[in-house]
Parts: C-alpha cells; sequence; structure tokens
C-alpha cells in the first residue's frame, strides 16, 4: 500500500529546512506581563493582551458570575435555542462604546470577518483589498462570490484606480476593506483617505479594528473615533481577544446591517455563540474602558518608553505607529535564533514572525507591549534585546 499522507511529512521537513516550522510554546499559568514556561517564569512579549485585561480580578470576578447565573454552554446557535440577555447586553455595551447604532457579537474576529463580508458582497460585486490584509480577511472575501481586487498596502491613489475600474467594468456593489492597524508593522491605515476614495464611486467601507480596539482612538474606541469617521465607515470589525482581555468578535454598524447579520452571517447562523463566561468577561471589558483611560494610557507610556530604547541601542524597529513594536531581522534562520536566544538565556518571550506571516526576508521578532508591563519588564526586556542583539551582530 503506498503512503497516502507521506506528502505531509515532506511538507514539514522542507517548513524545517527554510525555518519556517512553528514551534508552539507551553504556558503553565495565566497571560500576564510574566508567564511560567517549563517551569520558569519568562517575561512575555507575545501576547496581544494590550491592556492586561486577561487575567484582570474584574474580568474574572464577571465571567465566575456569569458561570453561577447561566452555566457553561449557550445550547445551540441563537437563531435556535435563543439568545441570553448577556450576549445582548454586550452587543448593547458596545454599541455605546463605539458610538454606532448597533452590533453582533460572534465567536471570534475571525468569524466576524466570515459572517460578514459575504453577507455584503456576491457575483456581480467587487471587493477590493489592502494586500497586507488579515487572513480572515482574504477568506472572507473568498467565500464570496465577489470578484476581487487588492492594491498596494494602504496606497489610496492605486485604491482609487481600482476603484474607477470596478466602476467602469459595471460592478454592482463594491466594497472597500482594510485592516485599522496592521498587526505586523503597527502602522495604521490611512482610513480618512480610504473613506473619501471610497465615497466618490459610492463604494462600502468596511475595517478590521482587531489590533486598534481598545488601543486607538478616544480611550480606545478604535480607528474610527482616531480619525473621527463616525457614520461614513459602513462596517467595522472587532475582536475581543485583544485589548479587551476574553475571546469573541463582533461587527458594529448601523440597525440595518446587523440585523441582516442576524439573517445572513453565517457563523451567527450556524455556529453556537460565545459561552456566558467568555461574553461576560467582554462586557466586564467594556466597562473598563468606559469608566476610565488609565490603562490605554499606560499601554502608550509603556509603548513609547520601550521603543525609545530599542532605537537607542540601535535596532530598525520600523515604523509602527502603536503599540505594535517590529524588531526587523531579515533573515528567517536569524530570527529563530535571535527568539530562541532570547528564551533560553534571557527568559524572554518573543517569538520570531516569518513568512507567510510576513513576506520572506521580511522576518522579525514582534514584541507586544502591555500596560501589564512595568518599568523594570520594559528595561529587562530592552537590555536581553541587546545582549541577544550584540551576541548575533544585529547591532554594534
Ligand atoms: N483580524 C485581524 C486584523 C487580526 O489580527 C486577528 C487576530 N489575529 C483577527 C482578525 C482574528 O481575531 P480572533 O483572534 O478574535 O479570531
Amino acid at each position: 500500500m503506498t503512503d497516502k499522507t507521506a506528502f505531509i511529512r515532506d511538507n514539514v521537513q522542507e517548513l524545517e529546512n527554510q525555518g519556517l516550522y512553528n514551534t508552539i510554546r507551553t504556558i503553565e499559568g495565566p497571560q500576564g506581563a510574566h508567564l511560567m514556561v517549563n517551569g520558569r517564569e519568562v517575561l512575555n512579549f507575545c501576547s496581544n493582551n494590550y491592556l492586561g485585561l486577561a487575567n484582570d480580578p474584574r474580568m474574572v470576578s464577571a465571567a465566575t458570575a456569569a458561570l453561577a447565573r447561566y452555566g457553561v454552554g449557550p445550547g445551540a446557535v441563537r437563531t435556535i435555542a435563543g439568545t441570553m440577555t448577556i450576549h445582548t447586553e454586550l452587543e448593547g455595551a458596545l454599541a455605546r462604546f463605539k458610538g454606532v447604532e448597533a452590533t453582533i457579537s460572534l465567536q471570534s474576529g475571525f468569524a466576524a470577518n466570515l459572517a460578514v463580508i459575504p453577507a455584503l458582497v456576491g457575483a456581480g460585486d467587487v471587493i477590493i483589498s489592502d494586500e497586507l490584509n488579515h487572513a480572515s480577511i482574504v477568506d472572507g472575501v473568498r467565500l464570496s462570490k465577489a470578484a476581487r481586487k487588492i492594491y498596494a498596502h494602504s496606497d489610496v491613489a492605486i485604491l482609487a484606480e481600482r476603484l474607477a475600474e470596478a466602476r467602469s467594468e459595471g460592478a454592482n456593489r463594491i466594497l472597500v476593506i482594510t485592516d485599522g492597524v496592521f498587526s505586523m508593522d503597527g502602522d495604521l491605515a490611512p482610513l480618512d483617505r480610504i473613506v473619501d476614495a471610497a465615497d466618490a464611486v459610492d463604494a462600502m467601507v468596511m475595517v478590521d479594528d482587531a489590533h486598534g480596539e481598545g488601543v486607538v482612538g478616544r480611550g480606545g474606541r478604535g480607528i474610527v473615533d482616531h480619525f473621527a469617521l463616525h457614520g461614513r465607515v459602513d462596517v467595522e470589525v472587532g475582536t475581543m481577544s485583544k485589548a479587551f482581555g476574553a475571546v469573541g468578535g463582533y461587527v458594529a454598524g448601523s440597525t440595518e446591517l446587523i440585523e441582516w447579520l442576524r439573517q445572513r452571517g453565517r457563523p451567527f447562523l450556524f455556529s453556537s455563540a460565545a459561552t456566558p463566561p467568555d461574553v461576560a468577561a467582554c462586557l466586564a471589558a467594556v466597562e473598563i474602558l468606559d469608566d476610565s483611560t488609565e490603562l490605554v494610557d499606560r499601554l502608550w507610556a509603556n509603548a513609547a518608553a520601550f521603543k525609545a530604547m530599542m532605537t537607542e541601542s540601535g535596532f530598525d524597529i520600523g515604523s509602527s505607529e502603536t503599540p505594535i513594536t517590529p524588531v526587523m531581522l531579515g533573515d528567517e534562520h536569524r530570527a529563530r535564533e535571535f527568539s530562541r536566544l532570547l528564551l533560553d538565556e534571557q527568559s524572554v518571550f518573543a517569538q520570531a514572525i516569518s513568512f507567510p506571516t510576513v513576506a520572506r526576508g521580511k522576518a522579525r521578532i514582534r514584541v507586544m507591549i502591555s500596560a501589564a508591563h512595568s518599568e523594570q519588564d520594559l528595561e529587562d526586556g530592552a537590555a536581553a534585546f541587546a545582549a541577544v542583539g550584540r551576541a548575533l551582530d544585529v547591532i554594534p
């Protein structure tokens, strides 16, 4: 008999040869500024827990109370088993926080993108998408039957050309999609200019603000708030798994849009809702952000302090406009080795990121700064980077 799955072994070997094989670390405790890895405490520079909410006692007690009140499971999809009050409370709180008419919560940001894109466009329509958009947008685009045009990263002149092309080719509906904050470089989409370009040809605009929620805008209200574009962006997608510290996703927009997703968003219709403790934690996160900007302010102060230390040491940290700090290394093997030395010799957990998440030859270590980091953590982390950087001749 032939070995029908031998190709898997060959492909895995090929990943290893190219330095692209993912090693997943096991974390023996909660997310926070420090983690336990292999029985050892390490400084955490990997998580999207921007505000330190993943293990915040207020979040834990909200989730615990929801467990006692609602149990662990939602029963089925909401259209069949009914919706729990906790889900509608979250949706109302999010709508008020975001300054939109309505929101719908999904199981994840990934699911939110898969729900909304095919519900808005199909055969005869055109999607115009930034070349660096997240994989879940790429997959949502594929699931819709709309034609796809890609524009060079954040290049509004090229976007305008694609928009004109789509109109002259007789597109029915046109949907422009961009990430709000690009997660590998930390740059912001020029959303104000994107909206102007789209308005000129009556195209819809959708922004995936996964890394902007809880980070940019007033008190973390996101990129639409940052650019004061309220009412001019048709669809906002967000996640609860990053700054909000829990897990889940949502779509924000008009009452009409959200009602349509309750009818036609496939992950909403065919996949069970998030669990009550997850949803309660998400609700607590929105309330914490609504109450005070303290965590968001601390996040930005921490990011500025860390970036200054890294630049001072001579690292190339790209052109991030957010707390995402890419330490550019180029070669994939060098990035892996850098990450290994950080963990083994410096007790700093900072993962190398390489192809296919970023282009070949653009490997990096992406440092995720959090409000949970103390000044000492940031100084220790920067010193660890400098030690490894000198050992590997990345900096003088
Ligand atoms: N969109 C973007 C831009 C993201 O970075 C991510 C998370 N990697 C997602 C969507 C998916 O969010 P979630 O983890 O909630 O599925």
